[in-house]
């Protein structure tokens, strides 16, 4: 039984074109999901819009449109979250219609276009206008780095493509595609302006601009009247391109990956959100051009923060510092982890399972979503945290509202994102990467498919997908064995399949396929101890409990006299759903060295329920392991097994 099994294949393994599945064609009905995603629906996003508008974030668009100066609040990255909320909450309204929701968007749509009306490039970036006209992209002395002018350019877009994908409208694309025309006729190749995102996330965002258009052509006339949508892809491979490219302007430094040209930087490095956005934009180029050389790139970085860098939780960027990656294996307990740098690595691990084959990176996706993504908000959806370390001693809790509230909107618009991670396709298979239920419509090349998952996920691990097509269909049907599972039993109709192959972390049943054929996946979900490379210091001769995809954690309020326990080198464990606890987790229980009970709750949960006392507010992933420091770390330096792994479940 190995955890982690599927590990990244090499480059050359052959790379198949994937598609995901648009948002709008997933349903989810899920016994764990649905009641989460109602609630950051219908509370959550309303929470972080009321923030906003109480803060007066929205206002420094009014101000802008109505022509004053002076009186910014926030941060300048303030435009740009706003925008990532209205993606996400255009991803809900692609699933399930909302008038009213509709028209609040609308509303602030027309107090983001006044602000542009304002202006007569189309330019907005209402920090900049209100406070430093006069350094608008770093003129005069500016800061590129504070403005994140690009950023929220970016942030517009992605909201704009999204709104226009959800409702068929125009009106906030529209914006959009007027600053992005501005970006294009004032930065590249000289004698255009030599800058690039400080802060990465418009890399992707253009790309997905040019795609929009291109399998639009009659929006693209609509919208685009004699300009050509190739324009954002050059312009985003340009700020791929030009990292390290410092003529004319200042180094961002490592800090900004602005040390070398993307495809030349060998590990990631500095702000991890910075880092995995840039990612994300450099496996989408590489994937829109079909360039081996962006995708060798984005390889190597994946394999450097995944076999490297990567926190059993799925967090990334353990400094707090500068709020990013250290060198490999330094993992500490405290790291930062902030909520925004997981959704990051969670979408580029949607992404890279477009371009390259291997399971492995829905694997990291489930990891990163349910254990460093999920605790992002608490269980009655109006608290959010920032960073998601693996120990707190009372020092840690989530809070209303955040100086800085980056992470709230990235997480709603993973959140909202989730139902277009659960299937891909390509022309012959369609993969299944997620185990939510629900329905989902399949767009094959030879013709629609539908899905229906049943699945006990996340607390039993079984699954039931159901074939709806009008007539026999022949396609691959590709399962993912996540690598947390080491044993599993799959049926077609109550039989044992023939063949089944299984490849690169896949269970794959080719067949012609009749309506109503049902395929039955168990996936054994013992609790698991396990143990981290032995190159980690923090956690040598410790194990986390794990049960599934969940990570699991002590807290005070459940074992009041043992902030520390050993646990025997022959624990045993028992995995029981507790409907009351929670909202509904199965709760794990065993014995400690010293006899003394273990009760242990998933990760995302932590943090939900006040401590009667002081003593008791404290938090605890990993947890010592008699005798294990021996075994993980011999005298002779053994690393057998731990070639491209970071962590293995007992018996090692
Ligand atoms: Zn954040």
């Amino acid at each position: 039984m190995t955890l982690q099994a599927n590990s990244t294949p090499a480059p050359a393994a052959a790379r198949r074109k994937r598609q995901p599945v648009p948002v709008a064609q997933t349903t989810i009905e899920d016994d764990f999901w649905s009641p989460k995603l109602r609630l950051v629906r219908q509370v959550t996003l309303d929470d972080v819009f009321t923030k906003f508008e109480k803060g007066e974030a929205f206002a420094n668009f009014d101000k802008v449109a109505r022509g004053e100066r002076g009186g910014f609040h926030g941060h300048p990255w303030f435009d740009g979250l706003i925008c990532e909320t209205m993606r996400g909450a255009a991803d809900f309204l692609a699933v399930e219609y909302d008038a009213q929701l509709d028209e609040r968007l609308d509303g602030y749509i027309e107090r983001i276009a006044a602000a542009q009306a304002a202006d007569p490039d189309g330019y907005i970036n209402t920090y900049v206008t209100l406070t430093h006209p006069d350094k608008r992209w770093g003129a005069n002395g500016g800061s590129q780095l504070y403005h994140h002018e690009m950023y929220n350019a970016g942030c517009l877009v992605e909201a704009g493509v999204h709104h226009y994908l959800a409702l068929g409208k125009t009106n906030l694309l529209a914006l959009a595609v007027r600053f992005a025309n501005y970006m294009c006729d004032t930065i590249g190749p000289a004698p255009k302006h030599n800058l690039v995102p400080a802060h990465s996330l418009s890399e992707e965002a253009l790309i997905k601009l040019y795609r929009l258009f291109r399998q639009q052509p009659d929006l693209a006339a609509q919208l685009l009247p004699g300009r050509d949508p190739a324009q954002y892809l050059e312009l985003a491979r340009f700020w791929i391109d030009n990292r390290g490219n410092h003529q004319g302007r200042i180094s961002f430094t490592e800090y900004a990956q602005d040390h070398c040209c993307t495809v030349d930087q060998p590990e990631a490095v500095g702000h991890a959100v910075r880092a995995v956005l840039l990612y994300i934009g450099l496996t989408a180029l590489g994937l829109e051009l079909d360039d081996s050389g962006y995708l060798a790139a984005a390889h190597r970085l994946w394999q450097d923060v995944t076999e490297r860098k990567l926190y059993i939780t799925g967090g990334v960027g353990p400094i707090h510092e500068y709020e990013g990656f250290s060198y490999g294996y330094y993992l500490p307990n405290t790291g930062y982890l902030e909520t925004c740098a997981g959704v990051g690595l969670a979408f580029w691990a949607g992404l890279m399972g477009q371009a390259f084959d291997g399971a492995v990176y829905a694997d990291v996706y489930e990891r990163a979503l349910y254990n460093n993504i999920l605790p992002g908000v608490s269980l009655d959806g109006k608290r959010y945290t920032y960073q998601n370390p693996l120990t707190a001693k009372g020092n840690i809790h989530r809070w209303e509202w955040h100086g800085c509230p980056c992470c709230p909107p990235m997480l709603l618009k993973a959140l909202s994102e989730l139902g277009g991670q659960i299937y891909a396709y390509d022309d012959e298979d369609i993969y299944v990467h997620q185990y939510v239920g629900g329905r989902s419509v399949i767009p094959l090349p030879a013709g629609e498919v539908e899905l229906t998952q049943r699945s006990s996920y996340v607390w039993e691990g079984r699954v039931a997908i159901t074939v709806h097509t009008p007539g026999a269909r022949t396609f691959g049907l590709r399962l993912r064995l996540p690598g947390w599972s080491g044993d599993f039993r799959l049926r077609v109709n109550g039989q044992p399949p023939s063949p089944v192959e299984i490849e690169h972390g896949y269970a794959v049943i080719r067949r012609e396929w009749q309506d109503g054929d049902t395929i039955e996946l168990e996936l054994a979900m013992p609790v698991e101890r396990v143990a981290a490379h032995p190159f980690v210091n923090d956690v040598r001769g410790k194990v986390a409990l794990q049960r599934g995809p969940l990570v699991y954690c002590l807290e005070g309020v459940d074992n009041p006299d043992e902030p520390n326990p050993v646990l025997p080198a022959d624990a045993q464990f028992e995995a029981q759903y507790d409907p009351d606890l929670l909202g509904g987790v199965a709760v794990i229980r065993g014995a400690a060295q010293d006899g003394r009970q273990v009760v242990a709750v998933p990760y995302y949960a932590w943090d939900n329920r006040p401590a009667a006392a002081e003593s008791e507010d404290w938090m605890q992933v990993w947890l010592g392991q008699a005798g294990l420091e021996k075994a993980t770390l011999t005298e002779a330096g053994d690393l057998t097994g731990w070639e491209n792994v970071l962590y293995r479940p007992l018996p090692l």
